[in-house]
Order: C-alpha cells, then structure tokens, then sequence
C-alpha cells in the first residue's frame, strides 16, 4: 500500500444501510478520509478518479451488498483483479444476509408478481440468480460484520488496515458482549438467541433492546451450532427454532 491508499467502495443488492453507517462516522469518518484517497464511491461521490493506467486501481475494496444478477458478478470479479484487499462490508456482503432469506425459486416468484409485463405486453424475465455471499465468487481478505455494520468496529478495522496489520475479529461470542451489557440471559428463560456461535463485537445491542440475537455477526470460527440447536430444542419447537436460522445462517451454517 502507497502513503495514501487508494479506496473503492462498492454496493450490489442490498439496502445500502451500511454505507450510511460510514457516513455516520460524521467527524471520526472525515479523519479517516485524510488517510486515504476514496477515488470510487457512487453513494458519496459526484465522479469515479481512479488511473486506470495502474497496474491495481486499488489498495482497498469495500464491497457492500449480495451480487444476484450477472452483471454484479461480473464487477464483483472485476474488483477483485484490481484490488490489493477486498472486503465485504456488512452481512449481505459477507453471508448474503437479507438478500438470501429468499431463494432463487421464490425470487423468480416475486419478479413475476411485481413486474408482470409492460404496457407494451412484453413479459419482465427474471433471472433468479441466488443471492450467495461475496466469497462464493472471489477469495474475500475480511469481512467487516454486521447488519448494519456497528460504526465502532468499521472505524477499528480500518485503522488496523491502514496501519498495515491484517484486521482481526473479537475472539469471543455475542455472550460476552451480552454479559457486560449486564443482560439476563435469554435462554436461561426459554427464550431463543443465536448469541452463541455469532462472532462478537456488536456490544450485544439487540439482546439490551429486548430482541433475540439473529446472528447478524456471522457464525464464529469454532462455533458449536448442533449443540445450540440441541439446547433450544428443549424449549423451542423445530419450525421455530429454523426461522431463527434462516435469516442470517440460511447459505453459512457449518
Ligand atoms: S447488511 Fe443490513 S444494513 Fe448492511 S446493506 Fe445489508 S441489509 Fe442493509
Ligand atoms: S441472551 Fe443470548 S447473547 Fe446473551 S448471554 Fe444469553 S445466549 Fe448469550
Ligand atoms: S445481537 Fe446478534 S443480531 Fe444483534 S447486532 Fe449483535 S450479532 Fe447482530
């Protein structure tokens, strides 16, 4: 990486919450802006000033979002030969996230209920491309977690970044989040969370505010997820012990 790394950030499918957790940073964000050259942000910038003449166009890539049409794809390789780092920003972009709720056969559904035809008769013909996580097409460095990302953790990711350390993940669970939060434990009274086997460092907010965690985080490396399972079953039936899973384990479980 130069004195002045060059960044590109990117969104596929998705809700676009992320990048405004960016810009949320307000004054922490415009520091960060002095290290580093933002030369392609199509949500925070009037024109792309990346040297296509380089042999990489950038040091770093953030990409946000799930690629479902081929095009995403396509730029998501794309990115991928022209960056030195790629980094999936959010859980659409590391797990597929809110986009892969849905599979491809009810997606096709939903096109053809939402864009039957044209005035001009002309039937819309939807691809049903499955929304899949970044690192189901290309070799992804880190995943910045989270849904939205928590501004906290982007902000100390990307100072390890540009200080030239490979990022690392919290080595602990939600739980440990959970317990200096000084929550009472969920599943102690027959409530389901995926607090477990998700990686940490969401300060446990949905647990504080009185909601489940969903695994937003995405599953830790060592997660035990059959021995959780096993423990809500003795308490939660299967059908909803599923639900809990299908938001943002439906395309990561181990
Ligand atoms: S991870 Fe959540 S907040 Fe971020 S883009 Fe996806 S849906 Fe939006
Ligand atoms: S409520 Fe959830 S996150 Fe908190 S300690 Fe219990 S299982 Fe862990
Ligand atoms: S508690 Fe769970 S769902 Fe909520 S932000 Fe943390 S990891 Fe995500």
């Amino acid at each position: 990486m130069g004195l002045k790394p060059k960044v590109a950030i990117y969104d596929f499918t998705d809700c676009e919450g992320c990048e405004v957790e960016i810009i949320s940073l307000r004054e922490r964000f415009l520091d960060l802006e002095k290290q580093v050259d933002i030369v392609d942000w199509r949500l925070g910038q009037e024109r792309k000033s990346f040297d296509s003449a380089q042999d990489k166009y950038f040091d770093i890539a953030l990409i946000e979002g799930a690629p479902i049409t081929q095009d995403e794809i396509d730029t998501l390789k794309w990115l991928r030969e022209n960056s030195q780092y790629v980094i999936a920003l959010g859980a659409c972009a590391a797990l597929a996230g809110i986009p892969g709720i849905m599979d491809q056969e009810k997606r096709a559904g939903w096109y053809k209920k939402i864009y039957p035809s044209t005035s001009s008769g002309q039937v819309y013909k939807p691809k049903g491309i499955d929304a899949l996580p970044l690192s189901a097409y290309v070799k992804v460095d880190f995943a910045i977690h989270g849904c939205p990302v928590n501004a906290g953790e982007l902000e100390r990711i990307f100072e390890e970044l540009l200080a030239g350390k490979k990022p690392s993940y919290r080595p602990y669970s939600v739980c440990f989040d959970c317990k200096r939060a000084g929550n009472e434990c969920r599943i102690i009274n027959k409530k389901i969370c995926l607090g477990p086997i998700t990686q940490g460092g969401c300060q446990a907010i949905c647990i504080s505010g009185g909601s489940p965690c969903y695994g937003c985080f995405g599953p830790r490396e060592e997660a035990n997820v059959e021995g959780l399972k096993q423990a809500l079953k003795k308490f939660a039936d299967e059908e909803e012990i599923k639900r809990y899973f299908t938001m943002f384990y439906n395309k990561n479980e181990k």
